[in-house]
């Protein structure tokens, strides 16, 4: 069993697919989850489902791309939990397609939403979380962010952001012992990728850059994502770990 003292954690994108399986999965382990996603049922049946099975959670519905919101939203937050403990920055979309066909509008929303949201969360809930000299930071990228991918530009871009920040802001806080690392999966199964895994055609094409030949889980990731927000990952800060069935090795 992993260590966790009076932990509270935030978790963002917590409404679905890998969040839902990560704020679960930090509750079993004593935490107090806030659950945040855009749309308040979906961040509202997973709290729900938390306390009912004896954890402790709350949610939180709050629209990541807009930095205003999340600022209202902190500010809100801290005077209820004065200290947010763990941070995992881990909602994100995709808007895919070409360079060439590529609008404006669907590389903003990407980089809003998946990279710009870790700059807003991490500033707001870090300060405390350095002043209080304990703290676990995870953001969720993405194997596309590691090697790129053709047809997700904007993704792509965004989640190797992700991998810059994470390993700038482990060098800044390391002096206050808040570790920050960054997970990368490869296909998980999520209502991000169905598409891809119901259909038989692009699965199999998939898979044969997969050496572990199977779809991930949410828990795969989220296994990972718990073990380095506990005491026991307190030596490991400023690393990119790769959770996708060999893809990227
Ligand atoms: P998902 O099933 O589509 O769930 C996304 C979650 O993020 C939902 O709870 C959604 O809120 C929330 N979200 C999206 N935009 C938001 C916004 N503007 N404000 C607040 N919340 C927002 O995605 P997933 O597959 O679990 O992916 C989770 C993370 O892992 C993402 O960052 C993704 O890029 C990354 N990832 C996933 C895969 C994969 O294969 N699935 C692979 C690599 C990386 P609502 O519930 O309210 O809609």
């Amino acid at each position: 069993m992993l260590t966790f003292t009076n932990r509270t954690a935030l978790v963002t994108g917590a409404g679905r697919g890998i969040g839902k399986a990560i704020a679960e999965t930090l509750a079993r382990h004593g935490v107090t989850v806030i659950c945040v996603s855009k749309s308040a049922d979906s961040c509202g049946a997973v709290a729900a489902a938390i306390v009912a099975s004896g954890g402790k959670a709350r949610a939180l519905a709050v629209d990541v791309a807009d930095g205003a919101a999340i600022a209202a939203a902190s500010e809100a937050l801290l005077k209820e939990f004065p200290t947010i403990d763990i941070l995992v920055n881990n909602a994100g979309i995709t808007r895919d397609g070409l360079l060439f066909r590529m609008s404006e509008s669907d590389w903003n929303d990407v980089l809003t939403t998946n990279l710009t949201s870790c700059f807003h969360w991490t500033k707001l809930v870090g300060r405390p979380m350095t002043r209080a000299r304990w703290g676990r930071i995870v953001n969720i990228t993405s194997v596309s962010g590691v090697m790129g991918n053709a047809g997700q530009a904007n993704y792509s871009a965004a989640k190797a952001g992700m991998i810059g920040l994470t390993k700038t802001l482990a060098r800044e806080f390391a002096s206050r012992s808040v570790t920050v690392n960054a997970v990368a999966p490869g296909f998980i199964k999520t209502d991000m990728t169905t598409e891809f895994v119901n259909n038989p055609e692009a699965s199999v094409k998939i898979l044969e850059a997969v050496p572990l030949k199977r779809f991930g889980e949410a828990a795969d990731i989220a296994n990972l994502v718990t073990y380095l927000c506990s005491e026991e990952a307190g030596y490991i800060t400023g690393q990119v770990f790769n959770v996708d069935g060999g893809m990227a090795m």
